[in-house]
C-alpha cells in the first residue's frame, strides 16, 4: 500500500501520517521523489481500511494499493516515477535513469592481464563509455573451463580504474567475497546464473553498493522482479535490470533470444533503469550493433558490451566480443541514434578524443 502526499504537504503533516501508520503494525518507508513524497506501507496490509488511512490527514492525496507480487520494484510503488541509480565514480557521478543519458559499460569477459585490461580501459575511457566491466570470478558451465583470476584480477581492475577514472563493474559469485570485490567495483553485478540465489541477493541487498542484476537464462519477467525485490527489500533501493537473453531453441545462430520485448514490458512494470547486454543475447561480435542499436531504439537506459584487444586469443566469450576497432566503430555508430532519441550524453567523446569527436560530428550531421 502506497500513501501519495499532496504536492508541498509539511515536513510535520508527513511525520505525523508516518507515526500514525505505525499503530498498523506497520513500518512506513518515506520515498521522496522529485515531483511527490510517498509513504509506503510493505507488509501484512490486506485488512487495513484503505479510508481509515485517507481520513488521517488532509494532506494525503491517494491511498492505493500495490497490487503486483513485486512491491518495491515496482511502477506502483512510487507512483510513476522511475527511478534513478547514481553511481560514484572517480570520473564523477553516473546516472542510470530513464531520464539520463545512456550509460555504456564496456570492457572484456575476463580479466586477463594488466596490459590487456589497462589496454581496454582507455579506449573505453576514449569513447566516452562511463564504466570498464571485466570477471574477476567467472560462472562457467564447465569446472575444467577458466574460472577467473580472482584476486590478482580485482588488483588489476582497481589499476584501471586508477588509470582512467572508470566505474567498475564485476561480478560476484559467492556472498564471502563481496565485501573484497566491494573495494574495488561501484557496482556489483549478479550473474543469470545467480539470479535466484536468494541467499546472495539478500547479501548484496544487505551490503548496499548497487547492483546489476542479470535475468537468469529461463526466468521470467515476473521471477527476475522477484529477484529484485529481495534486494530492494534488503534495504538497497539501487538495483539496475540487465536483460541478456534467455535460452530459447536455437543454439546453432544465436546463443540466446534477445528479448528486447524486455524493455517496453518493464517499463510498464518497474520504475527500476534498464540495461541492455547484447553480448551474452547474441553470442556472436557480428550481431552485437544491429542489437545495441535495437535496443536504444526501444528506449533502453545502458548498454553492456562486451570488448577484447584480441578476441580469438580471449579466454573467455571471445566469439561475441567486440574488437576494440569495432566497438570504436559500434560507439561512432551509436552516437546519432542516441542524439536522435535524446540520450546521448551532452560531454561525450569531445573532451576526450578529438578525433573521435570530429567523426561523431560528421556522421551526425547526415
Ligand atoms: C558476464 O557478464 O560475463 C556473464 C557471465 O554474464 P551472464 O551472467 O549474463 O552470463
Ligand atoms: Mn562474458
Amino acid at each position: 500500500m502506497i500513501i501519495v502526499m499532496k504536492p508541498n504537504s509539511p515536513a510535520a503533516e508527513i511525520e505525523r501520517v508516518t507515526a500514525e501508520v505505525q499503530n498498523y503494525k506497520i513500518t512506513p518507508e518515506v520515498c521522496v521523489s522529485q515531483h511527490k513524497t510517498i509513504i509506503a506501507l510493505v507488509g501484512d496490509t490486506a485488512e487495513i481500511d484503505i479510508t481509515r488511512i485517507q481520513n488521517i490527514s488532509h494532506c494525503i492525496e491517494q491511498v492505493l494499493r500495490v497490487k503486483k507480487p513485486f512491491k518495491r520494484a515496482s511502477l506502483e510503488f512510487r507512483h510513476g516515477d522511475y527511478s534513478e541509480v547514481v553511481v560514484p565514480t572517480p570520473n564523477g557521478l553516473v546516472t542510470f535513469g530513464r531520464n539520463h543519458p545512456l550509460i555504456v559499460v564496456a570492457g572484456p569477459c575476463s580479466v586477463e592481464n594488466e596490459e590487456m585490461i589497462i589496454e581496454t580501459a582507455h579506449i573505453v575511457k576514449a569513447t566516452g563509455s562511463q564504466f570498464l566491466r571485466g570477471g574477476a570470478y567467472k560462472p562457467r558451465t564447465s569446472p575444467y573451463a577458466f574460472q577467473g583470476h580472482g584476486e590478482s584480477a580485482l588488483k588489476l581492475l582497481a589499476k584501471a580504474k586508477e588509470a582512467t577514472g572508470l566505474g567498475i563493474i564485476t561480478e560476484v559469485m559467492d556472498a564471502e567475497e563481496i565485501e573484497k570485490i566491494g573495494e574495488v567495483a561501484d557496482v556489483l553485478q549478479i550473474g543469470a546464473r545467480n539470479m535466484q540465489n536468494f541467499s546472495l541477493l539478500k547479501k548484496v541487498g544487505a551490503y548496499g553498493k548497487p547492483v546489476l542484476l542479470k535475468r537468469g537464462l529461463s526466468a521470467t519477467i515476473e521471477d527476475w522482479l522477484m529477484s529484485a525485490e529481495y534486494i530492494l527489500a534488503a534495504g538497497n533501493p539501487n538495483v539496475i535490470l540487465c536483460e541478456r537473453g534467455i535460452r530459447t531453441f536455437d543454439k546453432q545462430y544465436t546463443r540466446n533470444t534477445l528479448d528486447i520485448s524486455a524493455i517496453p514490458v518493464l517499463r510498464t512494470l518497474t520504475h527500476l533503469p534498464i540495461m541492455i547486454d547484447p553480448s551474452h543475447a547474441t553470442g556472436f561480435s557480428e550481431f552485437v550493433p544491429t542489437m545495441a542499436m535495437a535496443a536504444i531504439a526501444s528506449g533502453t537506459d545502458s548498454l553492456m558490451i562486451e570488448v577484447h584487444p584480441n578476441p580469438a586469443k580471449a579466454l573467455s566469450d571471445g566469439p561475441q566480443s567486440l574488437t576494440i576497432e569495432a566497438f570504436e566503430q559500434l560507439m561512432l555508430e551509436l552516437a546519432p541514434l542516441g542524439k536522435f532519441f535524446g540520450r546521448w550524453a551532452k560531454n561525450d567523446n569531445a573532451t576526450v578524443m578529438p578525433k573521435f569527436a570530429a567523426k561523431v560530428a560528421t556522421l551526425a550531421s547526415h
